[in-house]
């Protein structure tokens, strides 16, 4: 990990790497992405919904989770963050 600016909350943090087409990860694009919002990436959205709907930094961003999440997170000094899945997403996991 390195310390670069979340494509997401666009703080400057640490990010980890997000594979924006998770089926396909050889090929998928990565986005740099702070631990914090890609977990709640995972947390809100299945990988099929990732894959379909929300397959670019652009699409992620301007989702209403996403970007309610990241308008809360700017405010919290706080670099890592509790983030729990969504009920939708833990029957979807199974
Ligand atoms: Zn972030
Ligand atoms: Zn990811």
């Amino acid at each position: 990990m390195s310390t670069d600016r979340c494509a997401i909350c666009e703080r400057d943090v640490e990010t980890t790497r997000h594979h924006l087409t998770p089926k396909n990860r050889k090929e998928s694009p990565v986005a740099a992405i702070c631990e914090s919002c890609h977990r709640q990436i995972h947390a809100v959205f299945t990988n099929h919904e990732l894959k379909h709907r929300y397959d670019t930094v652009a699409k992620l961003r301007e989702s209403a989770e996403m970007r309610k999440f990241a308008a809360w997170i700017r405010k919290t000094d706080k670099e890592h963050v509790q983030v729990d899945e969504t009920e939708r997403v833990r029957d979807w996991r199974g």
